[in-house]
């Protein structure tokens, strides 16, 4: 199998080729197909299956396909993440998978300058990676909103809990499109996680590595 056969667009196949990835690990096989076509996805993964490229490639193809404006003040596409390390991970990603389809990243992470994010944000940006605490920080004080949203990914959700990020995603849900999909991502099913998966996610095609 290779990443043309998956379904993806010449620029990001060109951005893999410039790093040297040639063969999509079985989560990228299995979660690139039903993500283009729009679907919402559960992934049951571990960190080091190449989960990151699985909802980055087809993430920002869609939004590519939809030749949307930035939001003022929003975002199309937004990731959160338990931890500052892996949201910087994930933004880095981002950047490296989307600069030639020419969309702005941008990351926002607790422990750092809240006036900074704010005028980071105060633009919009087409992909941004959070901590849940800060980013409803950021959308109490009016300084962002999640309105503009399309797609959206909740990465390593049993950490997130771990973390004690339960209201922060029990709000955030609330603050999202209806109309939107959601790919949902955690190492391990607990029964609060199945909660939050049926909070979020519409029939949800399921992967597990
Ligand atoms: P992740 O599980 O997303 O943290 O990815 C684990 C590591 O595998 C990262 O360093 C990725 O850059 C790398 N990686 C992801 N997909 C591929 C691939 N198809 N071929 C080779 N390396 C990859």
């Amino acid at each position: 199998m290779t990443f043309e056969q998956l379904g993806l667009s010449q620029p990001v196949l060109q951005a893999l080729d410039l790093k040297g990835y040639n063969t999509p690990t079985p989560i990228q096989e299995q979660a690139i197909p039903p993500v283009l076509e729009g679907r919402d996805l559960l992934g049951i993964a571990q960190t080091g299956t190449g989960k990151t490229a699985a909802f980055m490639l087809p993430s920002i193809d869609r939004l590519r396909d939809a030749e949307r404006q930035t939001p003022f003040k929003s975002c199309r596409m937004l990731v959160l993440a338990p931890t500052r390390e892996l949201a910087g991970q994930i933004a880095q990603s981002a950047k490296d998978y989307g600069a030639l389809a020419g969309l702005k990243v941008q990351s926002i992470v607790g422990g750092t300058s809240v006036s900074k994010d704010r005028n980071k944000l105060h633009r919009g940006t087409d992909i941004l990676v959070a901590t849940p605490g800060r980013l409803l920080d950021l959308i109490d004080q009016k300084a962002f909103g999640l309105g503009g949203v399309e797609i959206l990914v909740l990465d390593e959700a049993d950490q997130m809990l771990d973390l004690g990020f339960i209201h922060a995603l029990r709000k955030i849900s609330q603050l999202v499109p209806k109309e939107r999909q959601t790919l949902f991502f955690s190492a391990t099913m607990p029964k609060q996680i199945k909660d939050l998966v049926g909070q979020y996610c519409h029939n949800p095609v399921q992967v597990s590595v």
